[in-house]
């Protein structure tokens, strides 16, 4: 596996030539856009890695799974389901349009920003138990209890986050988010800026492709079914409005995040953490993607 990876990474790189690194928050421009990187934590504990894997990013738009399994298991499939739906929807993942034509104006998934920042809205808490919560089943998931945010990252997004402010606020109106969206921001914004690397994305893959328990202990951390749902999710969500797309050509379950990471999974075998920040015109790894497609063809990886 090892030699498998460092070959995947030689070939694939020259991809993230044709990819662009994300602009729409200042912070995110600063890195080097030729990095790759990849993990693989199976579920008897072994790791493999190759490239650029110890490279820090953040987590950006990946957190919204995990976001998603606290609000489940705090609330309850059926009252979170009462305000945020489960279609994809098409359009890219900060598009506002949805939100008007379809009403009820609940957001059509947790995986788009407006899911997620109603999602958010359904923790319990301050702003700082919240993503407490949040970035502690990080840790827990990843064995890893040094996982902090990029606070540079957090307030670059903070400054430029009107968008996401328009979603917040639009949903409000509608009463689908109640309460203070200034702090629903500040948590929203705070998991999307989480730090890891692509060994602890792996670990979280790893979890999930273990329906839920800890690889560690065997520890049942998160309801199997709500781990379901979650990589349900993945797959019809996941890659923005490429999601279809990936599903044909990778088919397995992956979140990615506009810091260039890409979490996936191969179910009952291992779990995958990617990194590569020049992006595709969707906003997925363009490098990240190219290395799937070929991992999954060649350990044949698809669940269909
Ligand atoms: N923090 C980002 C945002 O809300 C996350 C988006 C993403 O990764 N697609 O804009």
């Amino acid at each position: 596996m090892q030699k498998v990876l460092q070959d995947l990474i030689n070939k694939n790189r020259k991809w993230t030539q044709n990819g662009n690194l994300a602009d729409y928050i200042p912070e995110l421009e600063n890195v080097d856009p030729s990095i790759l990187g990849i993990s693989i934590f199976g579920l008897n504990g072994e790791l493999y890695t190759a490239g650029d894997y110890q490279y820090k990013f953040t987590l950006q738009s990946i957190t919204k799974v995990i976001t998603l399994m606290v609000a489940l298991m705090e609330n309850g499939v059926d009252e979170v389901f009462q305000y945020v739906g489960m279609e994809p929807t098409g359009d890219p993942f900060n598009s506002i349009v949805k939100l008007e034509t379809i009403k009820p104006s609940k957001p059509l998934n947790p995986m788009i920003n407006a899911g997620a920042i109603a999602t958010v809205s359904l923790i319990e808490g301050t702003a700082e138990e919240r993503f407490f919560k949040i970035i502690d089943l990080i840790r827990k998931m990843t064995g890893n209890d040094r996982i902090s945010y990029n606070d540079k990252v957090y307030q670059s997004e903070n400054a430029t986050g009107d968008l996401n402010r328009a979603l917040a606020y639009y949903m409000k109106n509608y009463g689908i988010i109640k309460g203070n969206i200034e702090e629903h921001l500040e948590v929203y914004f705070k998991q999307s800026s989480i730090e890891v690397t692509s060994m602890d994305v792996a670990k979280i893959g790893a979890v999930m492709a273990n329906d839920g328990k800890l690889i560690s202990s065997n520890e049942q951390l998160i309801p199997a079914g709500i781990v379901r749902i979650a990589k349900t999710f993945m797959i019809t969500c996941g890659m923005y409005n490429a999601s279809g797309e990936f599903a044909l050509k990778v088919g397995i379950p992956a979140k990615s995040g506009v810091g260039g990471g890409i979490l996936a999974l191969a179910p009952k075998q291992f779990g995958i953490g990617v990194i590569g920040p020049a992006l595709d015109d969707k906003g997925n790894s363009i490098g990240g993607v190219k290395l799937l497609e070929e991992l999954s063809r060649e350990r044949q990886l698809t669940i269909f």
